[in-house]
């Protein structure tokens, strides 16, 4: 672990599993209720200097992001191996941190003069918060990490970070990395099983929690910050519908529908995760689909051509089993896929799923895996209906060759990104976040930033 800039091994450790082979493939350092207190009092040390110095931070996080960029080639197969996801997409991930951490480095802080008059001079500026605890999920550990780290440590804050106990590894060789670019203290990084990241939220010292992981958790994470009043983010789960028109064409929006369901096996946030069609184009989208999925190739991230690695981990493979299983036995029809491949690891075939309605758990639920049903409706007002009638809110997309009509009924869905014949297209600019129980905040871009600041109003008086 990273704490106050040193290398501090733990007394007890716990597995790290590789999802390509369901065997323990490398050893973590559990972090003790003392090394948590001492990395937040290591953060809490070094705010002083570090939030007074805004083109050292700037500085720092160029480094920071230069490190990842030169690096990828050597964390990526440490990514491969505790997430699972492909090389290629692995490296992606990290050259996208790096790209993150750059892009923040250069971002304006905002600061805004509302009255300057005889009578005062009033400006509205963002501080910093303090100590900001940060708790990230297995699906893009190093990625989701960056989105945390860059706008909190630019804003002048410091850190406690924790990765999830499934994909610890990346996150902890970063930490390693970056001290040689961040001040001792301004980015520590701990890891531990789930209690830890539950002993973070009701520690006293951090003023702001962020973290990115399921509704549930949030919840929980939402109930500890109370007490103590602490500032949250909360990047949650998302059951992202697409809408596809009549006058869509299946087969020019095949490839892109195909691509934001299984991106990283379908373990992405706000990855479609039900698909609404109308009756006069569902066989022929069903079709342009299953060409789709013919094309992957399902196997062990580092093995050449592969295309989709397994699912992260055991209670995840087990979930959309059965949430597969579960609607072939309510009558759904397998169009690709529908069951695990044989051997071990915990991989899982790309799947279609058709004869699927509301109401049955793998269009209701977030499957958060290689699975996607295809619902027909018959009016787009029902359409829309469907897709809002949720509990979750992170984004949805609306495909169709008129592209006013799409972005239309693309406004009439309640979530925090609605794309237009896109989906997962996302930019360190752009704010990203949920509606109801999708989160609480936004990350990414001014807004994201901000949200690691508090409003100060400095009023001078004249005269
Ligand atoms: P999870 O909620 O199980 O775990 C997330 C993190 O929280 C882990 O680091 C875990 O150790 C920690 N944790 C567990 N219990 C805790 C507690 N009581 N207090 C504090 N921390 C605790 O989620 P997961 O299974 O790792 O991730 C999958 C979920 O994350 C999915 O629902 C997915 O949609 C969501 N997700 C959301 C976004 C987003 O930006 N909205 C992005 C990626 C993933």
């Amino acid at each position: 672990m990273t704490i106050g800039g040193e290398d501090v091994p733990a007394k007890d450790v716990f597995d790290v599993v590789d999802p390509a082979t369901g065997e323990v493939h490398a050893q973590a350092p559990d972090c003790s209720p003392e090394q948590l207190d001492a990395a937040f009092a290591a953060a809490e040390a070094a705010y002083g200097s570090w939030r007074r110095d805004e083109d050292a931070r700037r500085a720092a996080l160029h480094a920071a992001g230069d490190l990842l960029l030169a690096g990828a080639g050597d964390l990526a197969p440490i990514l491969v191996g505790e997430q699972g996801k492909p090389l290629k997409e692995a490296t992606f991930e990290i050259i996208g941190a790096g790209v993150w951490l750059k892009h923040f480095a250069d971002l304006p802080m905002p600061r805004q003069v509302i009255r300057d008059d005889d009578a005062a001079f009033v400006e509205v500026v963002r501080r910093p918060m303090g100590v900001v605890a940060a708790i990230t999920p297995w699906n893009f550990p190093l990625i989701l990490a960056c989105w945390k780290i860059a706008p909190a440590l630019l804003a002048g804050n410091t850190m406690v970070l924790k990765p999830s106990p499934f994909t610890p590894l990346t996150t902890l060789r970063v930490g390693e990395l970056f001290r040689d670019v961040l001040p001792a203290g301004v980015l520590n990084v701990v890891s531990g099983r789930d209690p830890l990241g539950a002993h973070m939220t009701v520690h006293p010292v951090p003023r702001k929690i962020t973290f990115t992981g399921s509704v549930a958790t949030g919840k929980r994470v939402a109930a500890s910050a109370a007490d103590d009043l602490k500032r949250v983010t909360l990047e949650l789960g998302g059951n992202d519908p697409a809408i596809v028109l009549p006058d869509a064409d299946p087969a020019a929006i095949a490839a892109k529908l195909f691509g934001a369901a299984f991106q990283n096996n379908g373990q992405v946030c706000s990855a479609i995760k039900r698909v609404y069609v109308p009756e006069s184009l569902h066989d022929e989208l069903v079709e342009a689909l299953a060409d789709q999925a013919a094309r992957t190739k399902v196997g062990p991230g580092l093995e050449e051509g592969v295309t989709h690695g397994p699912l992260n981990n055991r209670p995840q493979f087990e979930r959309v089993a059965g949430l597969v299983a579960d609607a072939l036995s309510g009558g759904a029809r397998a169009v690709t896929g529908g069951k695990p491949v044989d051997g071990p690891g915990y991989f899982f075939e790309p799947t279609l799923l058709t004869g699927v309605e509301d109401g049955s758990r793998i269009v209701d639920e977030e499957q958060f895996g290689p699975a996607l049903p295809i619902v027909k409706y018959t009016s787009l007002d029902e359409a829309v209906a469907r897709a809002n009638g949720t509990h979750f809110g992170l984004s949805g997309s609306v495909w169709g060759t008129d592209t006013e009509r799409a972005a239309a009924v693309a406004d009439e869905l309640e979530c925090g990104t609605a794309w237009v014949n896109t989906h997962l297209a996302l930019h360190p600019a752009q704010p990203f976040g949920g509606f109801k129980w999708s989160g609480i905040g936004v990350e990414n871009g001014t807004w994201g930033l901000e949200g690691f600041t508090e409003v100060q109003v400095r009023h001078r008086a004249k005269g």
